[in-house]
């Protein structure tokens, strides 16, 4: 489900950026986007509870560093 667009934060180089705020896996949070600078998936919505955020987005990160190498992850 797409909520609208929404910033960004990359947690690797820092950069801000614009997109989509999509569901992730039915939950409250948002789906991170690819960095436009640095290609990095480790970004997270931009906001007042940006500390909060990073916390909750290791385990998203995870998730997605999982997916990406092709390592498995139980889902499967
Ligand atoms: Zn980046």
């Amino acid at each position: 489900m797409i909520r609208g667009q929404i910033k960004f934060r990359c947690s690797v180089c820092g950069t801000t950026f614009e997109g989509l705020d999509l569901e992730w896996m039915g939950t409250v949070f948002t789906t991170p986007q690819r960095c436009i600078q640095c290609g990095s998936m480790h970004t997270y919505p931009k906001g007042v509870l940006d500390f909060i955020n990073k916390s909750a987005y290791r385990k998203i990160w995870q998730v997605i560093d999982q997916r990406e190498t092709g390592l498995p992850n139980g889902d499967k």
